[in-house]
């Protein structure tokens, strides 16, 4: 069969926006799936849910034409008949239209996330609400609370290079699993392990694959990773590891955050986090004694109402120690801010009316149920469009949601690629591409890339990208702008003109442009994001959120997490799993067979004290519910720690639904934010 090598991006849901080379067979299948070797990140490397991508490409229950649902929601593929794009299409804009005519254009909420990371197929929708008038969407399910928290003290969303990570000497890898997530980080931490003997030490709740293979694990307790730096940065004054200089020179108040830490000693951060008194020292020392630090950032900490604050203070680290100004030191949480691209073309931004609501996408589950503090003064939603997301599964407060897309009255058009949990819930659903089949461009979070992924295979089936879905939309409901008439290339062309980089002809031939910026400006030597150009120890919350009331500006620990009580003693944590990727790849049978069946990672102690051993089930609840899993007797976490990696589609759970019954839909301070690892709950014998 002729094999050829073809380029690619990967377009998932992680910061590491992988350059690919893909084997293409036939011109209409792939095979193996590789990291590109040339591009100086991805190195070759990719993860082994990627590198077996032929088996989601190619998996026979991908969609292949647009259906209509003629029988019970919930049901899947039984009860829908295949309809024809034409007819589909017809049926989503009259149902818009009546919608709308009905309760007014907000009473329509196009929903999307990131099932893609490319600008054009993932934003485009927008382009749609705003030419409609239709509600807006608040983005609030994975990084807002980190946003605000890196803004908050660095001013800019972007960081050092990941590729220093080589040339370190401590890495700090805090709240993140990446061989299970991001495995290209390891590329760069072994790299230096390797050559400069750097040492690594992990932070986060569980013993992670990650945590496995570092000189040194500390798993506090979920949502006091700002206590702990509180603390390490207390020694590092204290004990004179605080470079007095460099503070002086890039930071705004030095003096006022040392008295602020005076009473945040390891004693007190050690009571807080579960963690010993020796522990926090001998990190804080560890710290405190190495220039070339380099903290990587992950999301996990942030997934808590006080992540936002719990990341500043993290950030706040390589300020005091000036860290920041070494080659290999500093730290890095996301480069998506780094490329100035000017979104509004892609998403229609000259048609914004900024009177037209605000919905948060967190809260749908309430949306949904007509819940006055989420839909305001509106209408009711009666009327969704959804591209690349499943809330279903994937939203906090998974009963509130499930009872809101059941409403007999909500009309539900879903855009995917296969029948998710959400689209047996649709009236009419529509086949998608994948990223083989369409053209798209992409930003980085992990490295400084922009590249561009082009079309290699034709659609499969009948199979339409959402570019072409929304503008054929667009077409039946009137709706006018430049962005609807121009393919998808041509959208990255003039987007990047309009943004003053190269365009998709001076682009360089394999389609990834590095836009790493020099070295000063990556180590913030010509300043900071902020106005004054220093790092702020005194964070300006009012300026990032309405809900700052209960915020400090100084680095601490803000008691405001799902502490549980005598009912709900333990803290469960929703971890990402390393063959899943959200609800992507949870249908691809190597990873079913690796991730086994839905497990809750439980103490010894604490099982034994159930009466439960390895294997036994396991019930797991709170006032929002329970659900049924295998236990699995895991002696790497704090005893009042449970751990349940996922996401596992709903029927893999005894009862029908997931884990996300249980994760609360509170918004995170200041801003909102889900807070899926920031749950108390209750185990018994199932
Ligand atoms: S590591 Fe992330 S970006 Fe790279 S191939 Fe895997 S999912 Fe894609």
């Amino acid at each position: 069969m002729p094999l050829d090598i073809v380029s690619s991006v990967c377009p998932h849901d992680c910061p590491s926006a992988c350059a690919l080379e893909i084997e293409r067979i036939d011109g209409r299948r792939i095979g193996r799936v590789r990291g590109a070797a040339a591009q100086t990140y991805t190195q070759g490397v990719v993860c082994a849910k990627v590198a077996r991508y032929a088996e989601r490409q190619h998996h026979p229950a991908r969609l292949s034409r647009p259906l209509r649902r003629v029988g019970e929601k919930g049901v899947g593929g039984a009860a829908f008949v295949p309809v024809s794009w034409d007819e589909a299409l017809d049926e989503v804009a009259e149902r818009l239209t009546r919608a709308a005519q009905r309760h007014g254009s907000e009473t329509v909420w196009p929903y999307y996330y990131a099932g893609t990371m490319g600008l054009v197929q993932r934003d485009g929708i927008n382009r749609l609400r705003h030419a409609m008038r239709y509600s807006r969407e608040h983005l609030s399910i994975c990084s807002m609370l980190s946003d605000a928290g890196w803004l908050a003290g660095v001013g800019a969303k972007r960081g050092v290079d990941g590729r220093e990570i080589a040339k370190s000497d401590l890495i700090v890898i805090w709240g993140g699993n990446p061989v299970s997530t991001q495995v290209n980080v390891m590329t760069h931490v072994a790299a230096a392990r390797k050559k400069r003997g750097a040492k690594l030490v992990v932070v986060d709740p569980y013993r992670t694959a990650t945590a496995e293979v570092a000189d040194l694990h500390l798993a506090p307790l979920p949502g006091t990773d700002g206590a702990l730096a509180c603390a390490v940065m207390h020694v590092l004054f204290k004990e004179g590891y605080a470079d007095r200089n460099y503070m002086a020179r890039f930071t705004d108040d030095p003096e006022g955050l040392e008295a602020h830490l005076s009473p945040r000693h390891p004693a007190w951060a050690a009571r807080l986090t579960g963690l010993s008194e020796d522990e926090i020292l001998g990190f804080a020392r560890l710290y405190g004694s190495i220039r070339r630090s380099y903290i990587r950032v992950g999301y996990g900490f942030s997934r808590s109402r006080n992540g936002a604050a719990q990341l500043f203070a993290v950030t706040c680290l390589p300020a005091v120690t000036g860290a920041w100004a070494h080659e290999g030191g500093g730290a890095l949480y996301s480069n998506l801010g780094l490329v100035p691209l000017d979104p509004t073309l892609i998403e229609g931004l000259d048609r914004l009316d900024p009177a037209t609501r605000i919905l948060d996408q967190s809260r749908i589950g309430s949306v949904l149920m007509d819940d006055r503090r989420d839909i305001g003064d509106g209408p009711p939603v009666t009327a969704l469009l959804i591209q690349n997301t499943n809330p279903m599964v994937v939203a906090p407060e998974s009963g509130l949601v499930h009872r809101g897309f059941a409403r007999p009255d909500l009309f539900v058009c879903v855009h995917e690629q296969f029948m998710t949990e959400t689209a047996a819930m649709a009236d009419i659903v529509l086949p998608a591409t994948t990223f083989l089949e369409h053209d798209d461009i992409y930003p980085a979070g992990a490295h400084t890339y922009l590249q561009i992924g082009r079309a290699v295979l034709p659609p499969h089936a009948e199979c339409r990208s959402n570019h072409d879905v929304i503008c054929g939309l667009a077409e039946r409901l009137g709706a006018r702008h430049p962005g609807f008439v121009i393919s998808a290339i041509e959208l990255i062309d003039r987007t990047l003109q309009i943004s003053g980089l190269p365009d998709v002809e001076s682009f360089p031939e394999d389609g990834r442009l590095d836009c790493c910026p020099p070295f000063e400006t990556g180590h913030f030597l010509d300043g900071f994001g902020h106005a004054d150009r220093k790092f702020h120890f005194r964070a300006d919350w009012p300026a990032i959120g309405s809900e700052h009331a209960q915020l400090p500006p100084y680095p601490d620990h803000v008691a405001v997490i799902d502490e549980g009580d005598a009912e709900q003693p333990f803290r469960l944590i929703a971890a990402p799993s390393r063959s899943f990727l959200n609800t992507s790849f949870n249908n691809t049978p190597s990873s079913i067979a690796r991730e086994g069946r839905p497990t809750a990672l439980v103490h010894p102690d604490v099982l034994a004290g159930l009466g439960l051993g390895d294997g036994d089930r396991i019930r797991i609840g709170n006032r929002r519910g329970s659900v049924v899993v295998c236990a699995r007797a895991f002696g790497g976490l704090q005893t009042r720690v449970v751990i349940v990696e996922g996401l596992w589609p709903n029927d893999a759970f005894e009862e029908g639904i997931g884990i996300n019954l249980l994760t609360s839909a509170d918004p995170g301070l200041p801003r909102g934010g889900a807070v899926f690892h920031d749950t108390s709950v209750w185990l018994s014998p199932a």
